[in-house]
């Protein structure tokens, strides 16, 4: 029953002329027409003319707690009127309570956090700290994957529609292990062996690291096949690399089973990185590590501006606590699971819908125009997302073809977002 105050600034059309003036002409990625968005509240999106959205796309996977939630926002609040920046430079409270809070989320000895502003960051320094520790230069990473967009993250993300993979040398991708086209199905330990072949005929012998997603995101939510990380880590370790976990979507309890995505795969990682949905939306990101590795970097050195700064420290922080106040990892298991057995109902009934997978928030649908072929069907997918923002929900997109929807909620999401989210995509 939230209403937004009114809205009395330009108009959309004016802010559209605006933005297609002076702003990134890549715009009409998920919309022909974006929207023009003046608040936010919880799982909810209004527009200016005072029109609530059902934001089932979390604005990227990113708004994890709610748009705007009241203790994130409180937090943030009073941190900002106390100290908005130091640097890490010097010692201030939020950064220590952060990096102290998530290391006492992740396993083992990972407990010596770099923080940075973005995913691309922490994936970038998490490819810098492999390197350096091990004296290799090659990286295996999966195709389909994403990694950001800076120099070695372009080069690890291997999208077929990524001019880009070809920046750095020493990258190497091997097959992606998904379940519903991989030659493998779902048998992980088969796809496994593709990176020691890589390992074998593209390298040394020796390398510095393997990336991957537990459940590959932007490339449309494929599940890595069970059984395919374990053997993939000892594979990795023998050749002296460093197993990285990108953990920028599938961390913080998105996946509802447990709290990190790696976890379903029964790993401990070397490296874990994040980003999204640590901050609610506030610009944060973290390369978690070892003392035993973190250890090099002491001698090459490594700052940046605004990486760890309390304001954003402060938020994470408040994240963390409302997850666990609110239950929110077991709303993403229970509603997403709920979920997830709606769609595949909705998959019995409309032809068009060829694959219904992923866990918890982090749902993935794809669109086809024949299920024996699993041929890619964009612009039945542009048409239903269309169709679905005009009765009042909004869900991504992604795929290297754009044919798969992405569904990836604020962990508050409730059963009855969830039925109204499948009654407007059946209808
Ligand atoms: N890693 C994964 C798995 C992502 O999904 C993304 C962004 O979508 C990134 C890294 C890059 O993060 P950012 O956009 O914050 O640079």
């Amino acid at each position: 029953d939230y209403k937004p105050p009114p809205y009395d600034g330009p108009s959309a059309a004016e802010i559209l002329a605006k933005r297609q003036r002076h702003l990134n002409p890549c715009m009409t990625y998920l919309y022909t027409n974006p929207l023009y968005l003046v608040d936010g509240k919880m799982q909810y999106l209004f527009d200016e003319s005072g029109r609530r959205y059902l934001d089932a796309f979390g604005c990227i996977a990113t708004v994890s707690c709610g748009h705007c939630h009241p203790q994130v926002l409180e937090a943030i609040l009073n941190q900002t009127k106390k100290l908005q920046h130091t640097t890490a430079l010097y010692l201030n409270r939020p950064i220590v309570d952060f990096a102290e809070a998530l290391a006492s989320k992740t396993p083992g000895d990972l407990n010596v956090v770099f923080f940075t502003n973005s995913g691309t960051e922490a994936n970038e320094l998490a490819l810098l700290i492999a390197r350096l520790y091990t004296g290799s230069h090659d990286i295996i990473s999966l195709r389909n994957g994403y990694h950001g967009n800076a120099s070695a993250t372009m080069a690890a993300t291997a999208q077929r529609n990524h001019k880009y993979n070809v920046l750095q040398t020493g990258i190497h991708h091997a097959l992606n292990p998904d379940p519903y086209r991989g030659i493998h199905g779902s048998d992980g330990p088969k796809y496994a062996k593709d990176v020691d072949e890589i390992i074998m005929y593209g390298t040394s012998g020796r390398i510095a690291g393997f990336i991957s997603e537990a459940i590959q995101g932007v490339g449309g939510v494929y599940e890595l096949a069970p059984g395919y990380l374990p053997e993939v880590y000892n594979s990795v370790r023998k050749a002296g690399g460093l197993c990285i976990a990108d953990e920028v979507q599938t961390g913080f309890a998105r996946t509802g089973s447990h709290f990190w995505g790696f976890e379903a795969q029964g790993v401990v990682p070397d490296i874990i990185t994040l980003a999204k949905g640590i901050g609610n939306g506030v610009p944060l990101g973290a390369v978690v590590t070892t003392p035993e590795i973190a250890k090099v970097m002491t001698s090459h050195g490594y700052l940046n501006t605004f990486g760890g700064n309390p304001v954003s420290t402060t938020a994470g922080l408040a994240v963390l606590k409302v997850i666990e106040n609110e239950k929110l990892q077991q709303n993403a298991s229970t509603v997403g699971t709920y979920l997830k057995n709606q769609l595949l109902d909705l998959k019995e009934k409309h032809e068009i819908i060829g694959d219904v997978r992923g866990r918890g928030f982090l749902l993935g649908i794809e669109l086809v125009t024949d299920r024996e072929l699993k041929t890619p069907a964009p612009l039945e997918t542009l048409h239903v997302m269309e169709q679905m923002r005009d009765m009042g929900v909004l869900i991504g997109k992604g795929g290297v073809h754009g044919n798969i929807f992405r569904i990836t909620p604020a962990l508050c999401f409730t059963k009855e977002d969830a039925d109204f989210l499948v009654a407007t995509m059946d209808y």
